[in-house]
């Protein structure tokens, strides 16, 4: 229960909606609970009426004073006229039913609108925090339980902020009152109507438990049914040119049957709740009765017909607050288990955060790495081995390498993503991580390797690092990026949507968008990784020429596996298991014989095959 304390900042910045709605929760209850009351003495009153001399109607007057206060000025009205006095007592009934019930809605509005909106901020709470949070900690938990989180566990505790609260609220106001009412006008009646109560509640405590199980079972499988339904439709293409339709209708026909099973399994269970649930409340009331007409037939003192009727009331009207328990106590149970998930995460610290005073200077582009030695924290690759590397201000560099040299972790860690078990990084002779890490992204365009463009407009896409670009400024980049001319060509030009909704881009079109995402920034330092691999020999050469104009001035470190001897580099580097094999230009690499000139020589060949 300790983790549903972390919910308590949120009472008390909704405080106003609490205390309000714990009002009207009151207040509901105070006139509900005046009905049986002037149920039972109608009831008298016509007992009354059919046998005046009887010894019950002197039993009836002596019990008044028993009475809530409002209830003894109906009662008050026409003594002298029964008829008037019964009509009077149906009209006043009429309108305490309408104030409690508008006493009810304001009830609902003040505590779940409260529960809405600590809702609302509890999501903001963990999507800010997760932002925070660096790429290590993405690799080492999966999309679905961040969603699971941010999505389902909210609502849990949403269920107790709201529901669960109002409910029991609700139960101890009604429990209150209605105890105090009974207990006034019978003692002996109120603990043989009670009695079954708490029997209800522990019932419905177990078998909701159970429901909760059962439902959430039904509920992983639906969305593994989801999943697998979802995956076939997207890899439909695979599935057919395999044949393997039959299988995967097999595999889903397999996770649909669990469902069903489970489905049924728990709607069994939920038709046991509402009988057994009716079987106890009858129970009471039969007793009730029983012993009631038992006390009138006996001549009992303060036992009366009108006593009965207005017993049979409270027992309806507790049943519902009372069977809430058992509800409010899982629900309770759930939203602590599920705070408990988010303040996990919102607990987990960054390990990449800014140091006390961190340095916002504008960069030169000027990059020196000292001896770096990195290796990946979950899982133990060491990517990096004492890798040395000067770049100054306005060079271009190129790294080259065959997969999983390492090529890709040096711009991991340029930008500051990971931290380096040992060497050091630094821009114009400043340490990275005193930098401000934001101000230091700003000024270094990074296209990954692994394109990924948001289910926005090819316009959006393109500015997305930049608020205030131009619709002239998207259009140079995409220029620059060769990319222009294809975007004119879709039906809405730079409005089109990219994405499952809109078009359907080719690698390479990605590819050339997420270039012109990060030329549009006008950055110190360049980095690109790998990114014109799905682009034609014909654009590549294009590109290369635009990029050429756009880097005069600026750093650049462009990762590639094809080798531009169109581009006139400063420095090449071959890379090789996170060592630097060769270095050097073009031609001085191409003398050494090496693995450069053998990368070379072959796409010589494959271009001329071409
Ligand atoms: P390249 O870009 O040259 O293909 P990478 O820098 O991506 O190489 O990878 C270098 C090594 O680090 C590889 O062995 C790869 O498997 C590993 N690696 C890359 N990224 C990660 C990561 N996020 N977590 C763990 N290991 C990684
Ligand atoms: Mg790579």
């Amino acid at each position: 229960m300790k983790h549903l304390s972390s919910l308590n900042k949120y009472f008390w910045k909704y405080r106003g909606h609490f205390m309000l709605g714990f009002v009207f929760v009151v207040l509901t209850n105070y006139f509900r609970i005046l009905s049986p009351q002037l149920t039972g003495y109608v009831v008298n009153t016509v007992v009354q009426s059919i046998k005046s001399a009887d010894a019950n109607a002197s039993e009836i007057a002596k019990n008044e004073k028993n009475y809530d206060f409002l209830v003894r000025f109906v009662i008050d009205k026409f003594r002298d006229n029964p008829s008037h006095k019964i009509l009077f007592t149906g009209i006043t009934l009429l309108v305490i039913a309408l104030i409690s019930g508008f006493f009810m809605f304001l009830m609902r509005q003040t505590i779940i609108v409260m529960s809405r909106h600590i809702e609302y901020d509890q999501k903001n709470e963990i999507f800010t925090h997760y932002q925070k949070l660096d790429t290590n900690f993405y690799k080492t938990h999966s999309t679905g339980d961040l969603m699971n989180r941010i999505a389902d566990d909210v609502s849990k505790v949403r269920m107790y902020t709201g529901p669960a609260l109002m409910y029991f609220i609700n139960l101890a106001a009604v429990l209150i009152f209605s105890i105090f009412f009974m207990f006034k006008a019978n003692p002996k009646l109120t603990i043989v109507a009670l009695a079954p109560l708490p029997l209800l509640a522990v019932a419905i405590y177990f078998v909701n438990t159970i429901i909760n199980r059962k439902s959430e079972r039904v509920q992983s499988l639906l969305s593994d049914l989801t999943t697998n339904a979802q995956e076939s439709y997207s890899g439909i293409r695979v599935i057919k040119s395999f044949v393997q339709e039959k299988a995967m209708l097999g595999f889903f026909k397999k996770n649909s049957e669990a469902y069903r099973d489970n489905a049924l399994s728990l709607a069994r269970t939920e038709a046991i709740y509402f009988p057994s649930m009716a079987l106890l409340i009858g129970l009471s009331t039969l007793i009730t009765i029983m012993v009631g007409s038992l006390d009138v037939v006996n001549r009992v003192e303060g036992a009366s017909v009108g006593r009965i009727a207005e017993f049979v009331m409270y027992i309806q009207m507790l049943t519902f607050p009372v069977s809430a328990i058992g509800w409010t106590a899982s629900m309770t149970q759930r939203a602590a288990t599920s705070q408990k998930r988010i303040n996990e995460f919102l607990h987990t610290e960054p390990d990449i955060k800014n140091q006390k005073e961190p340095v916002n200077n504008k960069l030169e582009g000027n990059i020196t790495l000292t001896n770096v030695d990195f290796t990946y924290p979950h899982t133990g690759i060491n990517a990096l081995k004492d890798f040395s590397l000067q770049i100054n201000s306005g060079e271009k560099i190129a790294i080259v390498g065959r997969t999983g040299s390492g090529k890709s972790t040096i711009a991991q860690l340029l930008l500051h993503m990971y931290e380096p078990q040992k060497g050091m990084i630094a821009y114009d002779g400043i340490p990275v991580n005193k930098f401000d890490i934001h101000s230091l992204r700003k000024q270094i365009s990074y296209v990954p390797q692994d394109v990924f463009l948001f289910s926005e407009t090819v316009r959006n896409n393109i500015r997305f690092g930049v608020e205030n670009a131009s619709d002239e400024d998207v259009v140079t980049a995409a220029k620059q990026a060769s990319i222009h001319t294809e975007i004119e060509s879709f039906q809405e030009s730079y409005d089109t949507l990219v994405g499952e909704r809109g078009v359907t881009l080719s690698g390479g079109q990605k590819q050339r968008i997420s270039i012109a995402r990060a030329l549009i920034k006008d950055p110190e330092i360049v980095i690109f990784d790998d990114c014109l691999s799905a682009v034609d020999a014909r654009t590549e050469k294009e590109i290369i020429g635009n990029l050429y104009r756009f880097l005069q001035g600026r750093t650049a470190i462009i990762i590639t596996h094809r080798i531009f001897s169109l581009f006139d580099f400063d420095k090449i580097i071959v890379l090789d298991s996170g060592k630097i094999a060769e270095q050097g230009t073009h031609n001085h690499l191409l003398g050494l014989n090496g693995y450069y000139a053998e990368m070379y020589n072959r796409q010589q060949e494959q271009e001329k095959e071409r």
